[in-house]
């Protein structure tokens, strides 16, 4: 291959056009690098990127930009990239095609790392394109910066707001879904009324024109936020099942902690060693009859204070499916009788809770809220979490969110 078409080769696979042109290629063999010399056309007169006029060239600025590698080479791209000089809008950079303004790399680098980025680890990826850490991290949070700008003012029907730990335990951000479309619209730093209500009030994400429902934990801050902004919060709030389900299940392992170490310093031995997860699974959305559930059933039979709480978490998640609502508050006002009776600190604690929320369970019930959006979406966010074994700070884990569950366009 002459060197004239190795050029025009490199022109092409690289895209450049007019008034750009590749000049020259360079290849180093011991750092194994390829470097393309690209050149700006000063035939064609350049035009302030501001208003458009014609400006002249004020200098020239020499920068390099990584693209994909070639053949095992590291490929840099490098110009003298002219400055214009408009009278009204002084100095400014002639736009570049291939990268972003303040990127160190192409946008075709870019585009790929972030494809990776869809499948593994920050670090993974970094390593895999001999990058640093916060390289990567730069690059997903330009391209969410750039899906966030493109994206469009969302009427979503029905919202979630979920609470949900970053790092260490007792630290919040609270994640803000719209649940018809299976996306996040935002992720906010805490879990405060403050927060949730300065959101609102300076809301460009989403107009809430068609707004139907709002579903959440039974948490006051949240709470307070929405009857702030919305006319007929009462009747949007929605307490769905997916977060009662939660209080009870921690109730139900306190439950089963503490009469694990009673039997434990009783008899020296326990029926309840090993069976913690099992306590926790719910029987509508798994096959009793299969695996070490006809074990555990045998087991939940046993007049244990355990086996008692896990009925009541049982019983509850079946009370969600009503036609009528006399009917479903019948059941509740059972459940609720039940529980009081039932001498169990923390179901007893928990009862009270849903008794003083239940307006909102009530919605839930009657709007058919669903949670399936919020479980997934939860799962796929620890799923990250573990991915990056834990992030620094909330800046990044809203940015890690967005890029996975924004549903946004990243702009390549
Ligand atoms: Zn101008």
């Amino acid at each position: 291959m002459s060197n004239e078409s190795l050029e025009e080769f490199y022109s092409q696979i690289l895209g450049f056009e007019w008034p750009w042109e590749v000049q020259e290629i360079i290849r180093d063999g011991k750092t194994r690098e390829v470097h393309v010399i690209v050149a700006y056309d000063e035939t064609d007169e350049p035009h302030c990127p501001v208003c458009g006029k014609p400006a002249p060239i004020h200098d020239r600025r020499a920068r390099k930009w990584r693209h994909l590698d070639s053949c095992n080479h590291k490929t840099i791209i490098q110009s003298g990239v002219p400055r214009v000089k408009c009278s009204e809008h002084g100095v400014l950079q002639v736009p570049i095609p291939w990268a972003e303004r303040n990127s160190r790399f192409t946008l075709e680098l870019e585009r790929h790392v972030c494809m990776w980025l869809r499948e593994a680890s920050i670090s993974a990826v970094a390593s895999m394109f001999d990058m640093s850490w916060d390289i990567v991290a730069g690059i997903q949070e330009r391209a969410v910066n750039r899906g966030l700008e493109k994206r469009e003012t969302a009427s979503p029907k029905n919202i979630g707001i979920d609470e949900t730990s970053f790092q260490k335990r007792h630290e919040y951000v609270s994640v803000i879904l719209d649940k018809d479309n299976n996306t996040v619209l935002d992720v906010l730093q805490d879990r405060t009324a403050k927060t949730l209500d300065d959101w609102f009030k300076a809301q460009k994400v989403a107009d809430f024109k068609e707004l139907r429902s709002i579903s959440m934990d039974m948490w006051d801050a949240f709470i307070k936020a929405v009857k702030a902004n919305f006319k007929g919060a009462k009747s949007l709030i929605v307490f769905d099942r997916y977060h009662v389900a939660q209080h009870l299940n921690k109730a139900v392992d306190k439950v089963r902690a503490k009469e694990h170490r009673e039997l434990m310093k009783e008899n020296g031995t326990s029926e309840l060693t090993g069976t913690k997860y099992d306590w926790l699974k719910t029987s509508v959305n798994i096959d009793n009859r299969t695996g070490d559930r006809p074990a555990f059933m045998r087991l939940a039979r046993l007049n244990l204070k355990t086996a008692r709480a896990w009925r009541i978490k049982e019983t509850a998640a079946l009370l969600w499916d009503f036609i009528y609502e006399e009917v479903a508050v019948k059941r509740w006002k059972e459940l609720l009788g039940w529980i009081s009776r039932s001498k169990i600190e923390p179901m007893i604690k928990v009862g009270k809770m849903i008794k003083s929320y239940f307006w909102g369970i009530l919605n839930a019930i009657k709007l058919k809220a669903s949670n399936a959006m919020l479980e997934s979406m939860n799962s796929g966010i620890q799923r990250i979490k573990r991915m990056a074994c834990g992030f620094r700070n909330r800046v990044r884990f809203r940015m890690a969110i967005l890029f996975h569950f924004g549903g946004l366009d990243l702009g390549f």
